[in-house]
């Protein structure tokens, strides 16, 4: 309760692999709730593949017990 948002990672699924990688763009709730994303290009860094995100593409994760 009452903790900050660090430790949460902006984060995408790939719609190669399946798999979660974090965005290349970073940036707290605020900031993200404030901007515009459409057509991003983003390289997943699972399986390298290149591809176009929206804004609901993207969501937070909470990286627990990661450095
Ligand atoms: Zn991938």
């Amino acid at each position: 309760m009452g903790a900050k948002d660090a430790g949460e990672t902006l984060t995408l699924v790939c719609p190669h692999c399946g798999k979660s990688f974090p965005s290349a763009v970073q940036m707290d709730r605020a900031a993200f709730a404030a901007i515009r994303i459409k057509n991003m290009r983003e390289r997943c860094s699972a399986c390298l593949c290149a591809s176009r995100f929206d804004k609901g593409d993207y969501f937070f994760a909470l990286d627990e017990g990661q450095t």
